[in-house]
């Protein structure tokens, strides 16, 4: 495979390739056979120092380059991506798994954050204001918040990373990221084509690792990164922020979901279980938007659950680089193990199973689609995320006694509601917990919407007119006149 052949393996530290320091790598490998694909930089404290040193240095001047200028490199970047649609998409198949036709609506999906955050670079507005006692003027002004430090998750290689730097890059700021260590081709692919797109060296610098939490921690410590922006577990999340916490590092969080798929009795059934479909199986449910819970009313639950059972019985499972394969394999064994035992406890407590559930021999960590009825609340993956593509089902009668349940769970990232009362559909996505409701649709995410969660889901919002805010800092002069 020549992209495979083409995609750089090494560290990119000040517009260079570079080697980690003792010529250290660590494998990537293929989810589907567990195959060994290559290996990578794999670096230490001593690399990411010369990253963050990197960043800091072409911080002054980047933020001094006129925004039309980033603008134009996001843009570029932009078509560039799209023209390699295949190529990225392969790449992204064969390192984490999911289909290519998935992996090509991610590519599209990726791309457009830096379309989007191209025309955000030129609209970063001011203010100049008449202070309440008359004399007083104010001047305000915005400014990149410095030095950045990116950390992404291995489930939307390209789009994770895009969602960071699209933004980093509009505002000004220079960046050392962090991809997943099960995903570092897209990233370092990315970074390439940063790179053809005309970023200047020091910009944006990456730092592929298996030892995230030795050569993470002494940067968030050092005081000279500004801001962190990570993805990924709430377990995560909170040592992170921890450790922003000496240094007072401003922090952005898209942390763990536990979302809520509630099926109302007067809800367009064909929309709920196509709904449904994409909540849950979207990147194999490897999302942190998958539908954890569903609550279907108990009037309409064996039909939602019998049409559910038949979509998801139909998927076809296997490696995602072949044609017709709708559901490719989980990310690793420690992922897959979890589901199993996940599905284990539900039916140790009496969920029933309408298809799937048993684990495939062979090689890859494939798990089949499954769909679990009479779930019991007691169950673990009441308040674990599944991260793989089982369905459990439970069923309830009235509207508060849902809405109670659905939003008892420290997490709060999306919930979906489906009903065709216009009254209902605000009156319960107004009482969710939630920073984001699908209503009669089972996707929210979009680069021009904010994206992010309440509670433990995270702090700050990616994507919309506020992403770009996360990365830039107020200044406001204050000035008498006579
Ligand atoms: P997941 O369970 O989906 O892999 P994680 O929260 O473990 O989610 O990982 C998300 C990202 O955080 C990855 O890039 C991973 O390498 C990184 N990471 C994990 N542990 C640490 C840590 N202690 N310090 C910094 N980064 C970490």
């Amino acid at each position: 495979m020549s992209i495979l052949n083409d995609v750089p393996k090494q560290l990119f530290i000040g517009g260079k390739w570079l080697d980690a320091e003792g010529g250290a790598t660590m494998p990537v490998d293929d989810p589907a056979t567990g195959e060994i694909l290559c290996q990578v930089a794999d670096a230490g404290p001593e690399d990411a120092r010369l990253a963050e040193e990197a960043a800091v240095a072409a911080q002054e001047e980047w933020a001094r380059t006129a925004p039309r200028a980033r603008s134009e490199i996001l843009r570029r970047a932009y078509d560039i991506i799209l023209s390699r649609t295949d190529e990225l998409a392969l790449l992204m198949t064969s390192e984490m798994g999911k289909p290519l036709a998935e992996a090509r609506g991610e590519v599209a999906y990726a791309a457009e954050f830096f379309r989007w955050f191209s025309e955000e670079a030129v609209r970063v507005d001011g203010g100049y204001g008449v202070l309440p006692d008359g004399r007083n003027r104010m001047l305000l002004t915005r400014r990149p918040v410095g030095p950045c430090l990116l950390i992404t998750p291995w489930n939307f290689p390209l789009a994770m990373g895009t969602r960071k730097i699209g933004p980093a890059i509009a505002a000004g700021c220079t960046m050392v990221f962090k991809p997943a260590p099960q995903t570092p081709l897209t990233s370092l692919a990315l970074a390439g084509i940063l790179r053809e797109a005309g970023l200047p060296d020091g910009v944006l610098n990456v730092v592929t690792t298996s030892r995230a939490d030795k050569v993470i921690e002494p940067l968030l410590r050092g005081g000279r990164i500004r801001k962190l922006s990570f993805t990924g577990s709430t377990k995560v999340g909170r040592i992170l922020l921890a450790q922003c916490a000496d240094t007072v590092v401003r922090a952005s969080m898209e942390l763990g979901g536990n979302a809520p798929f509630i099926v109302f009795d007067d809800a367009d059934l064909d929309a709920a279980v196509d709904g449904a479909m994409i909540a849950k199986m979207r990147n194999m449910g490897e999302a942190c938007t998958a539908a954890n819970r569903f609550f279907v009313h108990s009037s309409v639950a064996d039909e939602f659950a019998a049409r559910l059972a038949e979509r998801m019985g139909a998927l076809v499972v296997g490696p995602g680089t072949q044609d017709g394969v709708d559901v490719g394999p989980l990310i690793d064994d420690a992922g897959r193990a979890k589901v199993e035992e996940l599905v284990a406890d539900a039916v140790g407590r009496g969920a029933r199973v309408l298809v799937g559930g048993a684990t495939p021999d062979g090689p890859g960590r494939f798990y089949p689609p499954t769909v679990l009825a009479g779930v019991d609340q007691g169950s673990q993956l009441m308040d674990t995320e599944i991260f793989g593509p089982v369905a459990a089902i439970l069923t309830f009668d009235d509207e508060d006694e849902v809405i109670r349940v659905a939003n008892d769970t420290p997490w709060g990232l999306v919930g979906y509601v489906f009903t065709a009362g216009l009254d209902r559909s605000l009156r319960v996505s107004e009482r969710l917990e939630v920073g984001m409701v699908g209503l009669n649709t089972g996707l929210v995410s979009n680069p021009a919407a904010p994206f992010g969660g309440i509670k433990q889901s995270g702090l700050g919002r990616e994507g919309g007119r506020v992403g770009i805010d996360e990365f830039l800092e107020y200044q406001y002069l204050a000035m008498p006149v006579k």
